[in-house]
């Protein structure tokens, strides 16, 4: 998988070199300026964040703002997460390569594969049916094999698919869903943005067997989470 990225410029001729990417440079000046210069210390996410092509996320129109320094719009009346949160998230995480991951909220699918870099396998769930299928084609589309995009509400998360080492709430719940907690591995970690639906903080559960150890990080505002376990529609 990424391939093409990961071995870019290393080709012996013009013919077996792989496609350019016109936005590496733009991408590896994220990576340096709005992560690392930032406290991103987590190497394999800031490794993952320089290889994922953001843009390709990214509708037509918008595309070269992709690799700028906030969120961006991607139908719907949703958006694709500013670099930084994207990245302070999947660090707070703590993803391990045979971890399987849930992630609620798919969006663009610029999260999903991220953490498709990260572990062995993820299950994304997305309320929007529209959104859900293009953040599938896009995925496939990267050779992004180890994702699994639903639809529905994911505030109730996927039972038949627990217990999972991660759970990331990319949308912002009024708590965190009692249900997710409940799908979380022994010594599986979740992030979710909590709070009002105008302004949230990022929390972080660690379950330790029956226990659930809960911190707060920083202030954020996310597109609010929609269902049972979440705000009302
Ligand atoms: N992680 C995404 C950004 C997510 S924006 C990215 O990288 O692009 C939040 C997404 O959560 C939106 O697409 C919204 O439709 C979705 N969402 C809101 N409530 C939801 C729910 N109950 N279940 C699943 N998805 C939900």
């Amino acid at each position: 998988m990424w391939g093409r990225f990961r071995d870019r410029g290393q080709g012996h001729n013009d013919h077996d070199a792989p496609p350019s990417d016109p936005y590496e440079a733009e991408r590896a000046n994220m990576v340096e300026t709005q992560l690392a210069a930032r406290h991103i210390r987590d190497e394999r996410v800031l490794d993952a964040m320089c290889r994922v092509p953001r843009h390709a996320f990214i509708p037509e129109a918008n595309r070269d703002h992709a690799y700028e320094d906030h969120p961006i719009e991607i139908g719907g009346g949703q958006t694709i997460s500013q670099p930084y949160m994207v990245a302070l998230m999947t660090q707070l995480l703590q993803v391990k390569p045979n971890d399987h991951v849930l992630e609620i909220g798919t969006g663009s699918g610029y999260q999903t594969a991220v953490l498709c870099m990260l572990a062995r396998r993820v299950t994304s769930i997305e309320r929007i049916a529209s959104l859900a299928d293009k953040a599938a084609t896009t995925l496939r589309a990267l050779e992004c094999h180890n994702a699994e995009v639903r639809v529905g509400d994911g505030s109730i998360g996927c039972y038949e698919e627990a217990p999972y080492n991660a759970i990331l709430v990319t949308a912002a719940a009024p708590s965190v869903p009692a249900a997710l907690r409940d799908q979380l591995a022994d010594h599986g970690r979740l992030v979710c943005p909590v709070g009002s639906r105008d302004l949230q903080h990022l929390v972080r559960v660690v379950r330790r067997g029956n226990e659930f150890v809960e911190d707060e990080s920083v202030k954020c505002v996310f597109v609010p989470l929609i269902g049972e376990d979440g705000w009302p529609g």
